[in-house]
Protein backbone atom coordinates (compact mmCIF):
# COMPACT_ATOMS: atom_id res chain seq x y z
CA UNK A 1 0.00 0.00 0.00
CA UNK A 2 1.29 3.20 -0.99
CA UNK A 3 1.56 6.07 1.31
CA UNK A 4 -0.97 8.03 -1.10
CA UNK A 5 -3.42 5.85 -0.51
CA UNK A 6 -3.41 6.28 3.44
CA UNK A 7 -4.20 9.77 2.91
CA UNK A 8 -6.76 9.54 0.18
CA UNK A 9 -8.94 7.00 2.07
CA UNK A 10 -10.92 8.05 4.90
CA UNK A 11 -10.15 4.95 7.35
CA UNK A 12 -12.12 6.39 10.19
CA UNK A 13 -15.44 6.62 7.96
CA UNK A 14 -14.57 3.05 6.64
CA UNK A 15 -15.13 1.93 10.28
CA UNK A 16 -17.90 4.39 11.24
CA UNK A 17 -15.95 5.89 14.03
CA UNK A 18 -14.88 9.65 14.39
CA UNK A 19 -11.34 10.35 13.89
CA UNK A 20 -11.07 10.75 17.84
CA UNK A 21 -12.19 7.64 18.74
CA UNK A 22 -10.19 5.81 21.56
CA UNK A 23 -8.42 2.52 20.70
CA UNK A 24 -11.18 0.66 22.30
CA UNK A 25 -14.03 2.25 20.15
CA UNK A 26 -11.93 1.46 17.11
CA UNK A 27 -11.36 -1.67 17.68
CA UNK A 28 -15.36 -2.76 19.00
CA UNK A 29 -16.23 -1.09 15.29
CA UNK A 30 -13.91 -3.28 13.40
CA UNK A 31 -14.84 -6.48 15.38
CA UNK A 32 -18.66 -5.61 14.59
CA UNK A 33 -18.27 -4.52 10.87
CA UNK A 34 -15.87 -7.73 10.67
CA UNK A 35 -18.52 -9.43 11.79
CA UNK A 36 -21.27 -8.49 9.90
CA UNK A 37 -19.07 -8.48 6.66
CA UNK A 38 -17.10 -11.56 6.94
CA UNK A 39 -17.38 -13.72 3.59
CA UNK A 40 -18.03 -16.79 5.60
CA UNK A 41 -21.46 -14.88 6.61
CA UNK A 42 -22.13 -13.62 3.27
CA UNK A 43 -21.50 -16.22 0.67
CA UNK A 44 -21.20 -14.61 -3.00
CA UNK A 45 -21.78 -11.20 -1.75
CA UNK A 46 -19.25 -9.40 -3.86
CA UNK A 47 -20.34 -6.09 -1.94
CA UNK A 48 -19.75 -7.83 1.56
CA UNK A 49 -16.58 -8.75 0.29
CA UNK A 50 -15.42 -5.84 -0.78
CA UNK A 51 -16.17 -3.59 2.17
CA UNK A 52 -14.61 -6.61 4.04
CA UNK A 53 -11.50 -6.15 2.78
CA UNK A 54 -12.00 -1.67 3.00
CA UNK A 55 -12.52 -2.35 6.64
CA UNK A 56 -10.09 -4.78 7.40
CA UNK A 57 -7.65 -2.18 5.32
CA UNK A 58 -8.55 0.71 7.52
CA UNK A 59 -8.17 -1.65 10.76
CA UNK A 60 -4.97 -2.49 9.59
CA UNK A 61 -3.51 1.42 9.75
CA UNK A 62 -6.26 2.96 12.43
CA UNK A 63 -6.03 -0.35 15.09
CA UNK A 64 -2.15 0.20 15.34
CA UNK A 65 -1.06 2.79 17.11
CA UNK A 66 1.85 3.61 15.54
CA UNK A 67 0.54 3.82 11.91
CA UNK A 68 -2.56 5.88 13.06
CA UNK A 69 0.02 8.15 14.49
CA UNK A 70 1.18 8.64 11.12
CA UNK A 71 -1.79 8.46 9.13
CA UNK A 72 -3.16 11.37 11.58
CA UNK A 73 -0.34 13.66 10.92
CA UNK A 74 -0.50 12.83 7.24
CA UNK A 75 -3.51 13.61 6.73
CA UNK A 76 -3.43 16.84 8.89
CA UNK A 77 -0.41 17.88 6.59
CA UNK A 78 -2.40 17.00 3.21
CA UNK A 79 -5.44 17.48 4.35
CA UNK A 80 -8.04 18.89 1.45
CA UNK A 81 -5.65 19.71 -0.68
CA UNK A 82 -4.61 16.48 -2.06
CA UNK A 83 -7.03 15.94 -4.66
CA UNK A 84 -5.64 18.31 -6.85
CA UNK A 85 -2.20 18.86 -7.66
CA UNK A 86 -0.55 15.26 -5.82
CA UNK A 87 1.47 14.42 -9.02
CA UNK A 88 2.73 16.96 -9.50
CA UNK A 89 6.14 16.86 -7.47
CA UNK A 90 6.00 18.59 -4.49
CA UNK A 91 9.35 17.03 -3.25
CA UNK A 92 8.02 15.55 -0.62
CA UNK A 93 9.10 12.23 -0.54
CA UNK A 94 6.56 9.64 1.15
CA UNK A 95 8.74 6.44 1.17
CA UNK A 96 10.87 9.02 3.65
CA UNK A 97 7.95 10.05 5.73
CA UNK A 98 6.35 6.22 6.46
CA UNK A 99 9.32 4.39 5.92
CA UNK A 100 8.48 0.37 5.20
CA UNK A 101 5.55 0.30 6.96
CA UNK A 102 3.27 1.05 4.53
CA UNK A 103 0.93 -2.05 4.61
CA UNK A 104 -0.89 -3.38 7.39
CA UNK A 105 -0.01 -6.83 6.17
CA UNK A 106 3.78 -6.43 8.25
CA UNK A 107 5.94 -9.23 8.12
CA UNK A 108 3.28 -12.18 8.76
CA UNK A 109 2.14 -12.84 5.30
CA UNK A 110 -1.08 -14.15 6.46
CA UNK A 111 -3.10 -12.40 4.97
CA UNK A 112 -6.28 -11.06 5.58
CA UNK A 113 -7.83 -14.68 6.69
CA UNK A 114 -5.11 -15.52 9.28
CA UNK A 115 -5.19 -11.74 10.82
CA UNK A 116 -8.93 -11.67 10.77
CA UNK A 117 -8.95 -15.51 12.24
CA UNK A 118 -5.74 -14.55 14.74
CA UNK A 119 -7.95 -12.05 15.80
CA UNK A 120 -11.64 -14.13 16.63
CA UNK A 121 -9.70 -16.98 18.08
CA UNK A 122 -8.04 -14.28 20.42
CA UNK A 123 -11.20 -12.93 21.06
CA UNK A 124 -13.49 -15.78 21.12
CA UNK A 125 -11.38 -18.92 23.26
CA UNK A 126 -7.81 -17.82 23.19
CA UNK A 127 -7.00 -20.68 21.20
CA UNK A 128 -4.98 -21.20 18.12
CA UNK A 129 -6.95 -23.10 16.24
CA UNK A 130 -7.80 -22.03 12.57
CA UNK A 131 -11.26 -23.41 11.29
CA UNK A 132 -13.68 -21.67 13.66
CA UNK A 133 -17.08 -23.71 14.78
CA UNK A 134 -19.71 -22.60 12.77
CA UNK A 135 -23.50 -23.84 12.65
CA UNK A 136 -24.10 -24.99 9.53
CA UNK A 137 -26.77 -22.41 7.36
CA UNK A 138 -30.14 -23.14 7.35
CA UNK A 139 -32.03 -24.42 3.93
CA UNK A 140 -35.02 -24.18 2.87
CA UNK A 141 -36.74 -26.33 0.41
CA UNK A 142 -40.50 -26.66 -1.15
CA UNK A 143 -42.78 -29.61 -1.48
CA UNK A 144 -45.79 -29.99 -3.39
CA UNK A 145 -48.62 -31.98 -1.90
CA UNK A 146 -51.69 -33.26 -2.80
CA UNK A 147 -54.74 -32.84 -0.51
CA UNK A 148 -54.76 -36.18 0.69
CA UNK A 149 -51.26 -36.45 1.46
CA UNK A 150 -51.54 -33.16 3.16
CA UNK A 151 -54.68 -34.70 5.54
CA UNK A 152 -52.90 -37.46 6.43
CA UNK A 153 -48.99 -37.12 6.46
CA UNK A 154 -46.48 -38.23 3.47
CA UNK A 155 -43.07 -39.24 3.52
CA UNK A 156 -41.93 -37.40 0.76
CA UNK A 157 -38.04 -37.85 -0.91
CA UNK A 158 -36.15 -34.29 -1.24
CA UNK A 159 -33.35 -33.65 -3.27
CA UNK A 160 -31.27 -30.98 -1.88
CA UNK A 161 -28.56 -29.18 -3.82
CA UNK A 162 -25.79 -27.00 -1.52
CA UNK A 163 -22.55 -25.79 -1.82
CA UNK A 164 -20.37 -27.74 1.05
CA UNK A 165 -16.30 -27.74 1.76
CA UNK A 166 -14.70 -30.01 -0.79
CA UNK A 167 -13.97 -33.05 0.85
CA UNK A 168 -11.21 -33.70 -1.20
CA UNK A 169 -9.01 -30.47 -0.72
CA UNK A 170 -10.71 -29.69 2.56
CA UNK A 171 -11.14 -26.56 1.26
CA UNK A 172 -7.81 -25.28 0.28
CA UNK A 173 -8.39 -25.42 -3.35
CA UNK A 174 -5.27 -26.96 -4.21
CA UNK A 175 -4.51 -30.73 -4.73
CA UNK A 176 -3.87 -33.22 -1.90
CA UNK A 177 -0.51 -33.10 -1.09
CA UNK A 178 0.41 -29.69 -2.14
CA UNK A 179 -0.72 -25.99 -0.75
CA UNK A 180 -1.86 -23.00 -1.87
CA UNK A 181 0.54 -19.86 -1.70
CA UNK A 182 0.70 -16.62 -0.54
CA UNK A 183 0.29 -14.44 -3.95
CA UNK A 184 3.29 -12.61 -4.68
CA UNK A 185 1.70 -9.85 -6.56
CA UNK A 186 -0.67 -8.51 -3.22
CA UNK A 187 1.26 -10.12 -0.61
CA UNK A 188 -1.66 -11.97 0.27
CA UNK A 189 -3.60 -9.16 1.17
CA UNK A 190 -5.98 -9.48 -1.90
CA UNK A 191 -5.66 -5.96 -3.10
CA UNK A 192 -2.94 -4.31 -5.06
CA UNK A 193 -3.34 0.27 -5.37
CA UNK A 194 -3.61 1.51 -8.79
CA UNK A 195 -2.53 4.85 -9.43
CA UNK A 196 -4.87 6.60 -12.11
CA UNK A 197 -3.65 10.28 -12.31
CA UNK A 198 -4.04 12.08 -8.65
CA UNK A 199 -5.75 9.58 -7.72
CA UNK A 200 -5.08 6.01 -6.10
CA UNK A 201 -7.72 3.02 -5.77
CA UNK A 202 -7.37 -0.24 -4.03
CA UNK A 203 -8.93 -2.91 -6.01
CA UNK A 204 -8.52 -6.64 -5.60
CA UNK A 205 -6.15 -8.34 -7.27
CA UNK A 206 -6.64 -9.44 -10.39
CA UNK A 207 -3.54 -12.60 -9.51
CA UNK A 208 -5.50 -14.27 -7.27
CA UNK A 209 -8.89 -12.67 -7.48
CA UNK A 210 -8.54 -11.18 -4.40
CA UNK A 211 -7.80 -14.46 -2.42
CA UNK A 212 -4.32 -13.26 -1.51
CA UNK A 213 -3.34 -17.30 -2.22
CA UNK A 214 -2.38 -18.76 -5.69
CA UNK A 215 -3.25 -22.36 -6.44
CA UNK A 216 -0.89 -23.97 -9.27
CA UNK A 217 -2.35 -27.16 -8.79
CA UNK A 218 -6.13 -26.68 -8.23
CA UNK A 219 -8.32 -29.78 -6.78
CA UNK A 220 -9.67 -31.94 -9.26
CA UNK A 221 -12.97 -32.14 -7.57
CA UNK A 222 -13.80 -28.56 -6.84
CA UNK A 223 -11.72 -26.75 -9.73
CA UNK A 224 -9.60 -24.42 -6.98
CA UNK A 225 -12.69 -23.02 -5.61
CA UNK A 226 -12.72 -25.16 -2.20
CA UNK A 227 -16.10 -25.72 -2.39
CA UNK A 228 -18.29 -27.94 -4.31
CA UNK A 229 -22.19 -28.76 -4.91
CA UNK A 230 -23.65 -31.64 -3.07
CA UNK A 231 -26.75 -33.35 -3.52
CA UNK A 232 -28.36 -34.83 -0.61
CA UNK A 233 -31.23 -37.15 -0.65
CA UNK A 234 -33.34 -36.63 2.48
CA UNK A 235 -36.74 -38.73 3.05
CA UNK A 236 -38.61 -36.26 4.97
CA UNK A 237 -41.86 -37.02 6.68
CA UNK A 238 -44.88 -34.74 6.33
CA UNK A 239 -46.89 -34.77 9.58
CA UNK A 240 -50.93 -35.14 9.21
CA UNK A 241 -53.09 -32.24 8.64
CA UNK A 242 -50.45 -30.36 7.43
CA UNK A 243 -51.76 -26.32 5.71
CA UNK A 244 -51.04 -25.04 2.31
CA UNK A 245 -47.81 -22.74 2.67
CA UNK A 246 -46.68 -23.93 6.43
CA UNK A 247 -43.19 -24.41 6.62
CA UNK A 248 -42.11 -27.55 8.38
CA UNK A 249 -39.05 -26.77 10.35
CA UNK A 250 -37.08 -30.19 10.63
CA UNK A 251 -34.10 -29.26 13.10
CA UNK A 252 -30.39 -30.63 12.12
CA UNK A 253 -31.61 -31.19 8.61
CA UNK A 254 -29.57 -28.13 7.26
CA UNK A 255 -26.00 -28.11 5.86
CA UNK A 256 -23.78 -29.41 8.39
CA UNK A 257 -22.05 -27.09 10.75
CA UNK A 258 -18.03 -26.14 10.71
CA UNK A 259 -15.50 -28.07 13.01
CA UNK A 260 -18.29 -30.08 15.33
CA UNK A 261 -20.54 -27.40 15.48
CA UNK A 262 -24.35 -28.17 15.01
CA UNK A 263 -26.00 -28.83 11.21
CA UNK A 264 -28.11 -26.07 10.64
CA UNK A 265 -32.17 -26.35 10.22
CA UNK A 266 -34.41 -27.58 7.00
CA UNK A 267 -37.60 -25.73 6.58
CA UNK A 268 -39.66 -27.31 3.79
CA UNK A 269 -42.27 -24.75 2.79
CA UNK A 270 -45.55 -27.31 1.93
CA UNK A 271 -47.84 -26.29 -1.36
CA UNK A 272 -50.92 -28.34 -1.14
CA UNK A 273 -52.94 -28.77 -4.33
CA UNK A 274 -56.42 -28.21 -3.70
CA UNK A 275 -59.18 -31.21 -3.94
CA UNK A 276 -62.18 -30.79 -6.33
CA UNK A 277 -64.51 -31.74 -3.87
CA UNK A 278 -63.49 -31.16 -0.20
CA UNK A 279 -62.11 -28.41 1.47
CA UNK A 280 -60.09 -28.10 4.65
CA UNK A 281 -60.93 -26.00 7.50
CA UNK A 282 -58.02 -26.68 10.41
CA UNK A 283 -58.70 -30.14 11.13
CA UNK A 284 -62.21 -30.63 10.17
CA UNK A 285 -62.77 -31.48 6.14
CA UNK A 286 -66.24 -29.58 4.29
CA UNK A 287 -68.01 -30.48 1.71
CA UNK A 288 -71.05 -29.47 0.36
CA UNK A 289 -73.96 -31.51 -0.49
CA UNK A 290 -76.19 -30.12 -3.03
CA UNK A 291 -79.73 -31.37 -2.05
CA UNK A 292 -83.06 -31.20 -3.90
CA UNK A 293 -86.00 -28.92 -2.21
CA UNK A 294 -88.06 -31.92 -1.65
CA UNK A 295 -85.31 -34.09 0.12
CA UNK A 296 -84.99 -31.28 2.93
CA UNK A 297 -88.94 -31.16 3.16
CA UNK A 298 -89.75 -35.24 3.12
CA UNK A 299 -86.50 -36.06 4.49
CA UNK A 300 -83.90 -38.72 3.05
CA UNK A 301 -80.74 -40.76 3.34
CA UNK A 302 -77.68 -39.74 1.82
CA UNK A 303 -74.58 -41.49 0.67
CA UNK A 304 -71.72 -39.21 0.46
CA UNK A 305 -68.03 -39.72 -0.06
CA UNK A 306 -65.61 -39.30 2.82
CA UNK A 307 -61.70 -39.08 1.90
CA UNK A 308 -61.41 -42.99 2.70
CA UNK A 309 -65.22 -44.06 1.72
CA UNK A 310 -68.62 -43.24 2.01
CA UNK A 311 -71.04 -42.88 4.86
CA UNK A 312 -74.88 -42.36 4.88
CA UNK A 313 -76.45 -39.69 6.51
CA UNK A 314 -80.16 -39.10 7.74
CA UNK A 315 -81.35 -35.95 6.24
CA UNK A 316 -84.78 -34.98 9.49
CA UNK A 317 -87.87 -34.12 7.34
CA UNK A 318 -87.79 -30.32 7.29
CA UNK A 319 -84.34 -29.99 7.51
CA UNK A 320 -83.06 -26.50 6.64
CA UNK A 321 -81.22 -25.43 3.67
CA UNK A 322 -77.25 -24.52 4.49
CA UNK A 323 -77.28 -27.17 7.81
CA UNK A 324 -74.33 -28.59 8.19
CA UNK A 325 -74.22 -32.18 9.78
CA UNK A 326 -70.89 -33.91 11.07
CA UNK A 327 -69.66 -37.05 10.86
CA UNK A 328 -67.49 -37.65 13.44
CA UNK A 329 -63.72 -38.45 13.25
CA UNK A 330 -64.21 -38.21 9.36
CA UNK A 331 -61.32 -35.16 9.35
CA UNK A 332 -57.86 -35.13 10.09
CA UNK A 333 -56.71 -37.33 12.18
CA UNK A 334 -53.31 -36.03 13.98
CA UNK A 335 -50.57 -37.90 15.97
CA UNK A 336 -50.90 -35.55 18.59
CA UNK A 337 -54.76 -37.16 19.16
CA UNK A 338 -56.48 -33.84 17.95
CA UNK A 339 -59.07 -35.14 15.05
CA UNK A 340 -61.18 -33.28 13.15
CA UNK A 341 -64.54 -34.19 11.55
CA UNK A 342 -66.13 -33.79 8.39
CA UNK A 343 -68.59 -31.45 7.98
CA UNK A 344 -71.29 -31.70 5.65
CA UNK A 345 -73.44 -28.49 4.43
CA UNK A 346 -76.72 -29.35 2.77
CA UNK A 347 -77.44 -26.65 -0.17
CA UNK A 348 -80.50 -26.63 -2.08
CA UNK A 349 -80.31 -27.01 -5.51
CA UNK A 350 -83.04 -25.55 -8.17
CA UNK A 351 -83.61 -27.48 -11.16
CA UNK A 352 -83.08 -24.94 -14.17
CA UNK A 353 -85.51 -26.50 -16.37
CA UNK A 354 -88.81 -28.41 -15.15
CA UNK A 355 -91.15 -30.22 -17.44
CA UNK A 356 -94.44 -29.92 -17.47
CA UNK A 357 -95.81 -32.83 -15.13
CA UNK A 358 -93.18 -31.51 -12.22
CA UNK A 359 -94.34 -27.97 -13.06
CA UNK A 360 -97.85 -29.05 -12.91
CA UNK A 361 -97.36 -31.02 -9.23
CA UNK A 362 -95.63 -27.77 -8.24
CA UNK A 363 -98.04 -24.97 -8.95
CA UNK A 364 -100.17 -27.52 -7.01
CA UNK A 365 -98.24 -27.52 -4.25
CA UNK A 366 -97.52 -23.77 -4.29
CA UNK A 367 -101.37 -23.56 -3.91
CA UNK A 368 -101.41 -26.29 -0.81
CA UNK A 369 -99.30 -24.15 0.57
CA UNK A 370 -100.03 -20.56 -0.41
CA UNK A 371 -100.69 -19.67 3.39
CA UNK A 372 -97.66 -20.30 4.57
CA UNK A 373 -95.41 -17.63 4.99
CA UNK A 374 -91.68 -18.58 4.60
CA UNK A 375 -90.67 -15.47 5.78
CA UNK A 376 -92.97 -13.76 8.29
CA UNK A 377 -90.22 -11.63 9.78
CA UNK A 378 -89.90 -9.80 7.17
CA UNK A 379 -93.30 -9.40 6.23
CA UNK A 380 -94.20 -7.58 9.15
CA UNK A 381 -90.45 -5.17 8.24
CA UNK A 382 -92.57 -4.70 4.77
CA UNK A 383 -95.74 -3.63 6.39
CA UNK A 384 -94.41 -1.62 8.94
CA UNK A 385 -92.78 0.34 6.66
CA UNK A 386 -95.46 0.45 4.11
CA UNK A 387 -97.37 2.08 6.99
CA UNK A 388 -95.41 5.12 7.71
ZN1 LIG B 1 -11.27 -29.50 -3.62
ZN1 LIG C 1 -2.90 -11.36 -5.12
Amino acid sequence: MSARDWIDKDFYRELGVSSDASDAEVKKAYRKLARELHPDANPGNADAEARFKSVSEAYGVVGDPEKRKQYDEARSMFGGGLRGGFGGGSGFDFGDAFGQQGGFTGGSGGGLGDLFGNLFNRAKSGGGTTARPRRGADVETDVRLDFVEAVRGATVPLRLSSPSTCDTCHGSGARPGSSPKTCVTCGGVGLVSRSQGAFAFSEPCRDCRGTGRIIDDPCPDCAGEGVNTKTRTLTVRIPAGVEDEQRIRLAGQGEPGRSGAPAGDLYVRVHVTPHPVFGRSGNDLTLKVPVSYTELALGTTLTVPTLDGVVSLNVAPGTASGRVLRVRGKGVQRRDGQSGHLLVTLQVTVPADLDDDARTALEAYAKATATHDPRPELTALVQKARQS
